[in-house]
């Protein structure tokens, strides 16, 4: 049996180990992708960490970490016919049922049954993952291995600027990790008039500069209610993107959502938020909506289409490329806030 080194989580408790695995074989309807680039996330630092998630997440160890990546596929398993050998392909993490309500409805993504590639199969920290064909999306030559690691979370803030119809309007980012600096971008593009960033980093908040933010917002130096009413004339922000998971911050912003505002959520709080339902959301006819992944496959046509006419840039949010052998320094770096996005390379 041939092997590969690949970054396993073999036990609870903290750390990962650079192993010598076997590669893997492509079960039908699944392919053997060669990965070529893969970009580490915050979930990964959670099963890393083996925090309070970690552990509630069901998954089964041991596993080779990793859910961002894109490659070439190396094998096919059975029945697979619409994809070839040699075909560049990146990840689309969920792993739908096929059968249930939403999958029947045109909503794959939040499928009855979903399963996480990463998280609750082997993922792609590795030289070689296999992956469900139907998640494997090709993706043409104008697009880089390194920029095809990280479609499946510029897709999810494409996606989130893109229901929350910003062209012409101000919207807010809360939290500039990758996400929100993948939203600045998106939104951007899209045409918003006003891009207001927040975030306690100053290091990100040059990173939603680089990418298009027209005003950078510090909490701990400024007052963001107050600037955003200022900036908004008093109205507040036709739309709101959450990428940080900050309670306070996501209550503090229905002070600053205008009254039929639009208020996507990504961030993940860690605990429960209370609202004054009456005046922020009810009277003000606020349209809160939840954003988890890609619309399989609109999105991922509308992305790349962004990405391939050079029209959406998002070189300033892959600061850090380094051998996959590295991961234990692209940890450290990602939670001392020092990278935006670091790739790792097998
Ligand atoms: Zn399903």
């Amino acid at each position: 049996m041939s092997m590969m080194k690949a970054v396993v989580k073999n036990q609870p408790g903290v750390g990962f180990e650079f192993a010598e695995v076997a590669i893997p074989e492509p079960k039908p309807g699944e392919v053997l992708m060669k990965v070529k680039a893969a970009a580490l996330c915050g979930t990964d630092i959670h099963i890393y960490d083996w925090n309070l998630w970690a552990q509630n997440a069901n998954l089964t160890l041991p596993m080779v970490a990793g859910h961002e990546a894109a490659g070439e596929i190396a094998a096919l398993g059975e029945g697979v016919t619409d994809l070839q050998i040699g075909d560049r392909v990146a990840g689309e993490t969920h792993i739908p049922c096929g059968h249930c309500l939403q999958c029947l409805t045109g909503e794959q993504h939040i499928c009855a049954n979903l399963k996480i590639w990463g998280v609750h199969t082997n993922g792609c920290f590795a030289e070689y993952a296999t992956i469900p064909a139907l998640c494997a999306r090709k993706i043409p030559d104008e697009i880089s291995f390194q920029v095809g690691s990280i479609l499946e979370p510029l897709g999810t803030a494409f996606r989130a600027a893109s229901e929350s119809e910003v062209q012409g309007n101000t919207l807010v980012v809360i939290g500039c990790g990758p996400i929100g600096l993948f939203a600045v971008g998106s939104a951007a593009m899209m045409g918003a008039s006003k891009l207001i960033a927040i975030d306690i980093s100053e290091f990100r908040l040059a990173g939603a500069k680089a990418m298009g933010a027209t005003h950078l917002l510090n909490p701990q130096k400024d007052n963001v209610v107050e600037a955003i009413l200022e900036l908004t004339k008093g109205a507040g922000s036709d739309a709101i993107i959450e990428a940080s998971g900050n309670v306070e911050a996501i209550k503090q912003a229905f002070k600053y959502l205008r009254k039929g505002g639009r208020f996507a959520m990504i961030g993940m709080p860690g605990k429960l938020i209370e609202l004054e339902l009456v005046g922020e959301v009810v009277f003000k006819e606020a349209k809160i909506f939840g954003i988890h992944g890609r619309k399989m496959f609109s999105t991922w046509k509308s992305m790349q289409g962004a990405l391939a006419s050079g029209k959406l840039d998002v070189a300033p949010v892959l600061t850090h490329e380094m051998p996959m052998s590295a991961f234990e320094e692209a940890i450290q770096l990602a939670k001392s806030g020092l990278t935006n996005k670091a790739i790792l390379m097998p």
